[in-house]
């Protein structure tokens, strides 16, 4: 039986140890959050509770749409029956938009940690800070000095700022200039009671924000009335160093501006900022691939900028080890 690491538990490495599961290879997974996940985390907050990464999966490629059929029948995720408004300067209207999109339920880490079961191992709060390839197979070291292997093959499924070190053994892999990702000031509210508006998600221009969504408008949600404020990617660049107050003051009263409504006490507040939120310019390579060394590179930033594309590149780096 071939003995695979991965390290990363955000959608990619999930997708790959899928993959490597049903083949009959025993996965171990690494992950220096406490739970798996990544980009799609839940943040919870007393009795609140919000999606504060991606907020839904959609489909482009044929491949996505049947694995979103096959989480919907296990009862992993649910449809999300919204029509997200488009909000302007002159006003909220709303759109055309036939997507039709899916969460998690009852958060979107329900779904990681479904997706978790076929693991051999999962090791939480490891961040590996070393991949060596020996004779007898791959070794990884953690930063409190703990030492994993050998592995067979090894499978990558981090941001590349955080994948670049861990790639010594294989240089050339990495020999084009590292993508770029983009920031995001992500700020989330509860409050006590609904607020006056009919919007369950919307599209924002000329704000700070891109994106709003009711978080309690999702399917199996608290009771509370939950939302999500993203920033626009540009703003939050030109903003990642700033005090937090100040960003979380502007993202306030622009939400409230933008649903044409008089500001009010929350609940609950927590701002959040995305480093390393989505790349730029995707590498559309699917996944970087050194079939001789049996190591794979994975993730959005390998393929295309959402969940379904890191979904894709945990499936071709997989394959890879697999076909060699
Ligand atoms: C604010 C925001 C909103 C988004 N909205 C959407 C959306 O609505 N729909 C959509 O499709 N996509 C959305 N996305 C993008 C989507 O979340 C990502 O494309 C996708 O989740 C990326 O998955 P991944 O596996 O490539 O990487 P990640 O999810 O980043 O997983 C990488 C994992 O590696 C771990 N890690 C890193 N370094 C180490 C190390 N040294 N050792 C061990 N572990 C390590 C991290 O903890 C993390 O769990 C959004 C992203 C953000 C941030």
């Amino acid at each position: 039986m071939k003995r695979i690491a991965v390290v990363g538990a955000g959608m990619g490495g999930l997708s790959a140890l899928h993959t490597l599961a049903n083949a009959g290879c025993e996965v171990t997974v690494f992950d220096k959050s406490r739970g798996s996940g990544g980009r799609m985390a839940t943040k919870k907050l007393n009795a609140a509770s919000w999606d504060m990464g991606a907020q839904f999966l959609r489909s482009h490629s044929n491949a996505f749409r049947l694995q979103l059929a096959h989480w919907q029948q296990q009862g992993w995720i649910e449809t999300w029956p919204i029509v997200p408004d488009r909000i302007d300067h002159h006003g909220i209207h709303t759109s055309e938009d036939d997507v039709q999109r899916f969460v998690g339920v009852s958060r979107m880490t329900a779904l990681c940690r479904q997706l978790l079961t076929p693991a051999h191992e999962f090791h939480t709060a490891t961040r590996i800070i070393s991949c060596t390839k020996r004779v007898d197979g791959w070794m990884l070291s953690d930063e409190q000095e703990q030492h994993f292997g050998p592995f067979d093959g090894l499978i990558i499924n981090t941001p590349p700022e955080q994948a670049q070190p861990l790639l010594t053994a294989s240089p050339t892999l990495f020999d084009h200039p590292k993508p770029d990702m983009l920031p995001c000031w992500t700020l989330l509210l509860a409050f006590d009671l609904p607020l006056a508006t009919t919007v369950n998600a919307a599209f924002v221009e000329g704000s700070p924000i891109a994106w709003i969504a009711r978080n309690s408008s999702k399917p199996q949600r608290d009771a509370l009335q939950t939302w999500v404020i993203q920033a626009d990617h540009d703003w939050s660049q030109e903003r990642v160093d700033s005090p937090r107050e100040q960003v979380q003051e502007t993202l306030l009263a622009a939400f409230f501006d933008a649903l044409k409504l008089p500001s009010q006490p929350c609940t609950e507040i927590w701002l959040h900022r995305w480093l390393y939120a989505i790349p730029a310019a995707p590498l559309e390579q699917g996944a970087l691939i050194d079939q001789a060394q049996q190591l794979a590179v994975c993730g959005d930033w390998c393929h295309s900028a959402s969940v379904e594309g890191a979904w894709l590149s945990g499936q071709a780096a997989a394959r890879a080890l697999l076909e060699s």
